[in-house]
């Protein structure tokens, strides 16, 4: 199964530490929210798994299937498994959404193991249907000129194509309306499986009505500082964050 440790992260950009000692355990088939609020450092912590350059990594692993990532260059790691849908998907002029998510499926394979084009295309229509995207959007550039609900479509169709151990959705619900936010959130669902973990980072508790998660992780100032199940996201949800800082004695 895909067990995921993380264990003492920490990590800087331009020289500031933004992670300050991450801890998590997730086991095959478990997804795990964390929430927190703006600034904290969650979006640091799914970059800095992924290998972005900007964020450097001073300290700490993460080990999947008995491997440390971050000791990996960042096509390793994506062939490894991990899959990041992105806060702020970024548009790439020139490169459509078939031909990049192609070559990203290709990449993740052996040589003369190849996705045949045809097998390609029916796999991707299927998915698209299922995530009520238009068909025309596998001819479309990546993610130029889609709105944010289509980037976030559009991210959770990458994910279900590349069929990934360990994703990261980072506010996946952000700029989604509900009848979006349902249709992304069945397509999680619907790719949930013992072999695969979720590590759900959002700021909303909303998203977790759909997306239910094993395990609550609190977020503030780089470090999870409170770990619950979905009643503690509901807490949050209700009451807000001041009184996990007022419980621990936490300071802005
Ligand atoms: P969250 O996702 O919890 O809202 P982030 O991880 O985006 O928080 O940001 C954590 C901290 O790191 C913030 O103080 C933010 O300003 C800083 N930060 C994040 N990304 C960058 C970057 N690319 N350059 C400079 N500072 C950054
Ligand atoms: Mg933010
Ligand atoms: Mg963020």
């Amino acid at each position: 199964a895909a067990d995921f440790v993380i264990e003492g992260l920490k990590a800087s950009i331009e020289g500031k530490e933004i992670l300050k000692g991450i801890n998590l355990q997730m086991k095959g088939g478990e997804i795990h929210a964390i929430m927190g609020p703006n600034g904290t450092g969650k979006s640091t912590l799914a970059s800095a798994l992924m290998g972005h350059p900007k964020y450097v990594v001073t300290e700490g692993t993460a080990v999947l299937e008995g491997e440390d990532l971050l000791e990996m260059a960042v096509d390793e790691r994506a062939r490894a498994g991990l899959f990041l849908a992105m806060q702020y998907p970024s548009e790439i002029s020139g490169v459509t959404n078939s031909d990049f998510l192609r070559s990203a499926i290709n990449s993740r394979r052996e040589e003369g193991s190849e996705i045949s084009l045809i097998r390609f295309i029916r796999q991707m229509e299927a998915k698209m249907k299922e995530l009520d995207m238009n068909p025309e959007f596998l001819h479309r550039y990546l993610n130029e000129g889609f709105s944010g609900g289509e980037k976030k479509r559009n991210e959770i169709l990458q994910m279900m194509m590349l069929d990934p151990k360990i994703v990261i959705l980072d506010e996946i619900d952000s700029g989604l309306d509900i009848d979006a936010l349902k249709i992304v959130a069945e397509g999680v669902n619907s790719m949930r499986s013992p072999e695969r973990g979720f590590l759900v980072i959002t700021h909303y508790q909303r998203l977790l009505n759909y997306i239910k998660p094993d395990y609550v992780h609190v977020m503030m100032q780089g470090r999870i500082v409170k770990s619950g199940g979905s009643e503690l996201a509901e807490r949050l949800e209700a009451e807000g964050y001041e009184w996990v800082k007022e419980e621990l004695g936490i300071e802005d």
